[in-house]
């Protein structure tokens, strides 16, 4: 710990005096700007039973971490920190840039789950025991006698109506629809996964 705070110190007198020296430049990781490289878990079990571990270590500071925080340097070192160093010690640049990647990551973990969800969806849609199951029967708002004033589904099909909603619903509607549509699958015989 004596070097790292030898290298805070120098790093803080940089700041003081304008300096515009880099932290992790000073600790001999490479010349600034850093460029951010993505993210990994790294975990450690010692066996497979005991509880898992921080398998990473700031290359920075030391200390043991889960998510490692890659960086390259201008001049090519790649090395990787945690995230508390990448916040005090980055800079603005290097924090920005690695919270809209993760941001980023995230969004793109859950627009793929969406997309598995509503491609099972419409799969379910699609089958032709479901289609032929919900022709045959009538749009839930048929009745015209309860809904005198609203457009006349007396001529549509329980389909038409699944499909109006689908078609209506954006992604995260959708989604929240597939366990219905799944009932329904069951209803019409259809075998899914
Ligand atoms: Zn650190």
């Amino acid at each position: 710990m004596g070097l790292r705070s030898a290298i805070e110190r120098k790093a803080n007198m940089g700041n003081r005096y304008g300096d515009e020296i880099h932290a992790f430049e000073l600790a001999g990781l490479g010349k600034a700007p850093f460029a951010f490289k993505g993210t990994e878990e790294k975990l450690f079990r010692p066996t497979p039973d005991s509880p898992a571990k921080p398998g990473g270590t700031c290359q920075f500071c030391s200390t043991g971490i889960t998510t490692c925080y890659h960086l390259e340097s201008a001049d090519g070192k790649r090395f990787y920190v945690g995230s508390s160093c990448i916040n005090k010690a980055g800079g603005n640049g290097l924090r920005s840039a690695t919270k809209n990647a993760i941001n980023h990551e995230k969004n793109k973990k859950r627009w793929a789950r969406e997309e598995k969800k509503i491609a099972e969806g419409q799969t379910i849609i699609d089958h032709p025991k479901f289609r032929a199951h919900f022709s045959a029967l009538p749009h839930p708002w048929a009745d015209q006698e309860k809904r005198p004033y609203g457009p006349d589904y007396s001529e549509q099909t329980a389909l038409d109506g699944i499909n109006q909603y689908w078609n209506i619903c954006g992604n995260s509607g959708k989604c929240k629809n597939l366990k219905h549509l799944k009932e329904q699958a069951i209803e019409a015989g259809v075998v899914t996964s």
